[in-house]
């Protein structure tokens, strides 16, 4: 995002985790000293260090890059790949925790 573009207020983006797409809304919040611009996501599915990369994308697209590093869900199964899965909100979830987060939404009854 050049300088001159950034918005001064809340701008509604669309946020790209994993591929899913999350509406969001991110807050124009200030500059760090090396002029990066500082953005907080407010009304997302959003983990705090999550970062954003939102140059070279469509206006108001927005693609998580990375992620912190969570090791355990709040049960104390291990997050690796195949127990991590993403929800239709793009919340990250454990499998052995919810395992009914796989079936698909036509599958219920
Ligand atoms: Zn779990």
């Amino acid at each position: 995002m050049q300088l001159t573009d950034v918005p001064e207020g809340p701008t509604n983006v669309r946020i790209l985790r994993d591929g899913r797409e999350i509406p969001a809304e991110t807050v124009y919040t200030g500059r760090r000293p090396d002029g990066i611009a500082v953005f907080t996501v407010v009304n997302a599915a959003f983990i705090p260090g999550d970062q954003l990369q939102m140059d070279r994308m469509p206006a108001r697209t927005a693609v998580v890059v990375s992620s912190p590093k969570i090791d355990r869900c709040p049960q104390g199964h291990p997050m690796t790949t195949d127990n991590t899965g993403i929800d239709q909100h793009g919340y990250r979830y454990c499998k052995t925790c919810h395992p009914d987060q796989e079936k698909p939404a036509h599958d219920l009854d």
